[in-house]
């Protein structure tokens, strides 16, 4: 067991940065403005992490948490009055992928939402294919637990040897209720799992959404919408696609981190917010983490396993 445990360990990060092998671009709408927008994902030569390049006005705004300014319902990001929301979705495919080097150029104020998964996301990433950038893959790694708490909800994480995520959502609603979903996640379990999974609403506060100005771009095209006897869309993907929803939404805000990190990550009843605000207690405690070169693993006199998403790498000598 242990062995299938190493191995999959092992199997689940790539020891050196990657990036895209060429740019890809895909058009869309936003959920809740319901405006046109275009999104170049690009490749960069060094390992700058995930930038984004509001092209109107050429203002960059690193995918970190510092630059967050909004949580109500999405993950917006402000920088010198440019605000771009909706970003949670790509980057979680990039981060699911691990793909943590591009420059993502947009020309609007929010991202499009597609179906209102990352599936077309990561689609468009591996049909580009990745390349690796030179150097060590270098992640965070938990030596303490960090935890956040409000109003009944939490999360944590703690120490753990790979990227793990325990998600529960107990929705006071008889079409989702309680859900619970766990997996360590690789390139592979990110697509297969998570990736696919709709963003979802209920039908009770879609005329709220409304009055506030949001989700003027909603539809069942592009959201899973749960009344009191089910979802109003023909099929769910998944049976639990509310809980696998979150998670994909997890591993998007985590990117915010700046890095990839190792650990459990465990939520409950969480959303956006916490999700942010653990990514901002886990910077605020320096302590509590490590950096980790991913090359370290080379010198353990172990074999190494690569694999790519659409690309073999080669060994270095
Ligand atoms: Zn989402």
């Amino acid at each position: 067991m242990w062995l299938v445990k190493w191995f999959e360990r092992t199997m689940s990060s790539n020891r050196h940065p990657q990036t895209l092998r060429r740019a890809v671009t895909i058009d869309g709408r936003g959920l809740h403005s319901n405006l046109p927008c275009r999104v170049t994902v690009r490749p960069v030569e060094q390992a700058t992490g995930i930038q984004f390049l509001h092209m109107p006005t050429g203002t960059l705004i690193p995918a970190r948490a510092e630059h967050v300014n909004d949580l109500s319902l999405a993950t917006t990001l402000c920088r010198d009055g440019i605000r771009l929301s909706t970003v949670e979705h790509l980057l979680a495919a990039l981060a699911g992928l691990e793909i943590e080097h591009v420059i993502v150029e947009v020309d609007g104020t929010e991202l499009p939402i597609l179906d209102g998964s990352a599936a077309p996301w990561v689609q468009a990433l591996q049909e580009a294919g990745t390349r690796i950038i030179p150097g060590p893959r270098r992640l965070i790694r938990m030596l303490h637990p960090v935890e956040v708490r409000k109003d009944g909800k939490w999360m944590r994480i703690s120490p753990y040897p790979g990227f793990r995520l325990r998600y529960t959502i107990d929705f006071d609603h008889p079409a989702i209720g309680r859900q619970t979903r766990e997996l360590t996640l690789t390139p592979e379990k990110f697509q297969r799992e998570l990736g696919s999974a709709r963003t979802f609403c209920l039908e009770r506060d879609i005329e709220f959404m409304r009055s506030k100005g949001l989700a003027k771009g909603g539809s069942l095209e592009n959201a899973v919408v749960f009344s009191a006897d089910g979802p109003l869309n023909e099929t769910l993907r998944f049976e639990d696609e509310a809980v696998r929803h979150k998670m994909l939404d997890l591993v998007g805000d985590l990117a915010l981190l700046g890095a990839p990190i190792h650990g459990l990550v465990e939520a409950h009843a969480a959303g956006h917010a916490m999700h942010v605000a653990l990514v901002e207690a886990i910077l605020a405690n320096p302590s509590s983490w490590t950096w980790q070169e991913e090359e370290e693993k080379a010198h353990t006199g172990r074999p190494v396993f690569h694999h790519g998403i659409s690309d073999a790498h080669p060994l270095p000598a």
